[in-house]
């Protein structure tokens, strides 16, 4: 006797018309037919049902503040690292809860079940720690939150920041973060970088830094955080955000940097949507499109996952705490286009996350935590091109969400009266 059996799902890795028995809390069965009855059932009608989305680089100190004090104008970085600076001093713990609960709710939506957030420590009040420690605790249920106390104005660059960094891991913050590009010089920014590691190995504590995210090719702290990494005994516990830089990189000088972000097992969190948007800036033409260079680093055997990194805060004003929408920039961007390509954007939207975020109990296998979203879409190809609903979303063996499904009613003589776009397969399957 189960507690739930979905019925007839098809796996994110190509099994189609699969039953998924769940008892408790745990996955306690997939097969091809379950013989045994549940509680309750779910007929996923060959849709696809897939382990929750993972989001690994958001700042919910800022999500859903546009607006706040005014809107930027220009849409650009800048604008929106002046704007945040007038708006941290007025943040209070009680808005920022809200916010962060509000945008909680729309992930969980969305089958966004894990989140690791950076903190902006820079204002020594701290108030950003307090709330989102506070965050953490309540959405616990429903969502896996991790911290990473971020210096976004830079640890040496910014008075306090050292000191605010300590407290906000003292308080219980998970993660060191950094943000060597931004240091006054190249030189401070590597001693930030050893800083930082030293501080986590000391702590026993990962790593997450915003790392190199400019055009700028000589900009390298990833090499240094990569040898940190190795001298601190850190591997596979630190991660590069952004890595914009490598873009514009020597390709001679990155043949060399790669294998020692391999031997270092630096996870890669790239954020598609972000950059896009905010690489190339201060190009004419050509623009250089600024995102890392994703294919390269996968097929080196580096664990990459993607981040939304904003929805609806001073640098971005764009952004639906969906995903897939992450997933479908980073095929654009990245030009992955290739059937093998798009199943490995789909994993760097959750098994990928997943490691990076170390998380345990994530999958589909008998035993993992009972944690699945059903789409309305029949696989992952499906899904990063139509952003579909999430028809079902259920963590702990308990539905948390529901969408119905999206048709549109049709009123034209001689056609259907009714279309679902995931009826639109290509000719010979994927
Ligand atoms: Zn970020």
């Amino acid at each position: 006797m189960f507690d739930l059996i979905i019925r007839n799902a098809n796996l994110p890795d190509g099994r189609t018309g699969f039953d998924i028995g769940i008892r408790g809390e745990r996955i306690a069965e997939v097969a091809a037919k379950i013989e045994a009855s549940a509680k309750a059932e779910i007929d996923a009608s060959g849709r696809l049902a897939t382990p929750p989305f993972v989001d690994p680089h958001f700042h919910m100190d800022a999500t859903l503040s546009l607006g706040l004090p005014r809107m930027n104008r220009s849409g650009t970085l800048l604008e929106g690292i002046a704007l945040w600076g007038e708006l941290r001093p007025t943040l209070m713990r009680e808005a920022l809860v809200e916010r962060a609960l509000r945008y909680c709710d729309l992930a969980v939506s969305q089958g966004l079940l894990a989140i690791r957030s950076h903190v902006d420590i820079s204002d020594p009040r701290l108030v950003t720690v307090e709330a989102l420690l506070e965050v953490r605790e309540r959405i616990a249920p429903y969502i896996d939150l991790q911290l990473v106390a971020f210096p976004q104005d830079g640890y040496y660059r910014s008075p306090g920041a050292v000191d605010a960094l300590n407290r906000a891991l003292d308080m219980g913050v998970d993660i060191v973060g950094g943000i060597p590009h931004f240091e006054r010089t190249m030189s401070d920014g590597a001693a930030s970088v050893e800083a930082l590691c030293r501080i986590a190995a000391e702590r026993g504590l990962p790593v997450d830094m915003h790392c190199d995210e400019t055009d700028d090719p000589i900009s390298r702290h990833i090499e240094t955080l990569a040898a940190q990494t190795i001298r601190f005994g850190l591997k596979g516990r630190v991660a590069g955000s952004h890595l914009t830089s490598m873009h514009s990189m020597d390709n001679y000088y990155v043949s060399k940097l790669i294998p020692l972000m391999t031997e270092a097992e630096i996870n890669v969190i790239p954020n598609p949507l972000i950059n896009i948007m905010l690489q190339g800036r201060h190009d004419t033409y050509p623009k250089r499109r600024g995102l890392t260079r994703v294919r390269e680093l996968m097929e080196a055997g580096l664990n990459v996952s993607f981040g939304h990194d904003c929805v609806m805060d001073p640098w971005y004003s764009m952004g639906s705490g969906d995903m897939l929408e992450v997933g479908h920039m980073a095929i654009h961007v990245a030009q992955m286009a290739g059937i093998d390509d798009k199943r490995k954007i789909f994993d760097a939207l959750t098994v990928n996350s997943a490691k990076t975020m170390g998380l345990e109990g994530y999958g589909l296998d008998k035993g993992c935590n009972a944690d699945l979203v059903i789409l309305q879409a029949r696989d992952p190809l499906e899904a990063l091109r139509l952003k579909p609903n999430r028809l079902a979303v259920i963590r702990r063996g308990k539905v948390i969400a529901r969408t119905p499904p999206r048709v549109s009613a049709l009123h034209l003589e001689g056609r259907p009266s009714a279309v679902d776009a995931a009826d639109y397969a290509p000719a010979f399957g994927n």
